[in-house]
């Protein structure tokens, strides 16, 4: 393996003070000079924004190269195709379950607090809701009609689909196949040098996401629903911390305070993106050579629970219905509250991680219990720092339920998960390939 060009320490240290300064810059521009018009068109709308897209950007088009070769170089390494089949199921299962677990916790907690009585929004904003497809029509469109316009489009589980079955392919090709394998591999690592090219871009693109959002956030717009703010905020904090832990440290016997600190850099990129299908890369890069997981688990089970797990998103989609429901005046049933909890772990299969698509998908959650989709209008001002926060939830998710499947298959290098965290990345990963061969 090459050298890394970087110090994972010292750069998740680096974008963890970028976030922190972002935001102090961002809330002294919004205190101080935001409202004027040449800080908002050069400034904010101007220099911050456009380093924050371009960063968001270059994270995002890795994403589809990334997941194809990753995926079709973990698969055709597999020496026996039927483990594809087990990781599989163990990954849906944990995905599914910790997701059930979320949800539940999320209407607990809107039960107990009841965020909706007293709420009095400020700012209501509408927007056009997306009608949501049927789960049948999820599991076709799982299937691409074209491989080439289902990259085209990001569309991550026809992209998975097509990527496990050309690996699966090329295990079965003998010669040929080794030759086709053995460029996969070596493409995967010069899309891995790629994915390390932008993460030393991440300080200034974290900083300048933070900055905009700090200046353009009012503090009134929170206001009149801030027990609904925070209870979903501590619900995420319980889960991660509470959900994730338990699970790890039951099913694996793992340090959660090892899992956690190896992947800071990941939630800060979550975190500032909003998107944990542009954090893939690093999501990847980070299960796969800080925690250990080895390519033939990570490659299947990072990009698909950046588009099936969305535990954060589920949480906020529990406080959110039970807020407008209780907003509204209406009294949910047992078994309404039943139908929430199946609605929102399938909303959540078929929705690629991407900022805001977990308000979208609430619009149907609301819609199976007869609550209006107006009510999200209610929510949606203070939705984005929200949306940060559960995206950060959702790839520790995805980092979690890898390092178990991984563990559970005997494919977690645990040199690699208890490497000090200041060790050049990748030593480890290049120890178990020089002790394989
Ligand atoms: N932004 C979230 C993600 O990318 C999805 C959402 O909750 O809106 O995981």
């Amino acid at each position: 393996m090459a050298e890394p060009v970087f110090d994972h320490r010292k750069l998740s240290n680096r974008i963890l003070l970028a976030l922190l300064a972002g935001l102090v810059f961002g809330v002294a521009l919004n205190l101080t000079i935001a409202d004027r018009e040449w800080a908002q068109s050069f400034l904010i709308d101007g220099l911050l924004t456009v380093v924050g897209e371009i960063f968001v950007r270059l994270l995002s088009m890795l994403v589809v190269p990334l997941v194809f070769v990753s995926l079709i170089t973990g698969v055709s390494a597999l020496s026996d195709p039927k483990s594809l089949g087990r990781i599989g199921g163990k990954a849906v299962f944990l995905y599914m379950l910790t997701t059930g677990v979320a949800i539940s916790l999320a209407l607990a907690g809107g039960l107990i607090v009841q965020p909706g009585l007293g709420a009095s929004p400020v700012e209501q904003v509408t927007r056009e809701i997306a009608a949501q497809p049927s789960f049948g029509q999820v599991l076709i469109d799982m299937v691409p009609r074209n491989p080439v316009a289902a990259m085209a489009s990001g569309d991550m589980l026809p992209i998975i689909i097509f990527a496990v079955l050309v690996g699966l392919a090329i295990a079965m090709s003998g010669e040929s196949g080794r030759r086709v394998g053995g460029f996969f591999t070596d493409f995967n690592t010069v899309i891995m040098r790629l994915v390390e090219f932008v993460m030393l871009l991440a300080p200034y693109g974290v900083f300048a996401l933070i900055a905009v959002l700090g200046a353009t956030t009012g503090i009134s717009t929170f206001l009149g629903v801030l027990k609904y703010v925070v209870l979903v905020l501590v619900m995420l904090l319980i889960h991660a911390a509470l959900t994730y832990s338990l699970l790890l440290k039951f099913t694996t016997g793992l340090s959660p305070r090892v899992f956690f600190s190896k992947i800071r850099a990941v939630q800060a990129f979550a975190f500032s993106t909003a998107s944990s299908g542009a954090t893939i890369p690093v999501t990847l890069k980070t299960v796969e050579q800080r925690l250990g997981v080895d390519n033939r688990v990570a490659s299947f089970t990072v990009p698909l629970g950046a588009t099936i797990n969305m535990d954060g998103t589920a949480i906020m989609q529990g406080v959110a219905t039970l807020f407008i429901a209780q907003y509204f005046g209406v009294d949910l049933s047992f078994a309404q509250m039943l139908m929430v909890v199946l609605m929102v772990i399938m909303a959540s299969v078929g929705a690629a991680g991407v900022p805001g698509v977990g308000l979208v998908l609430l619009a149907g959650v609301l819609a199976s219990v007869g609550l209006p989709a107006e009510g999200i209008a209610l929510i949606l001002g203070v939705d984005r720092i929200l949306d940060m926060t559960r995206t950060a939830v959702n790839v520790t998710g995805d980092c979690a339920v890898s390092t178990i499947v991984a563990h559970s298959e005997g494919s977690l290098d645990l040199a690699v998960f208890h490497e000090r965290d200041d060790a050049p990345a990748g030593a480890g990963a290049a120890t178990r390939r020089g002790s394989e061969a």
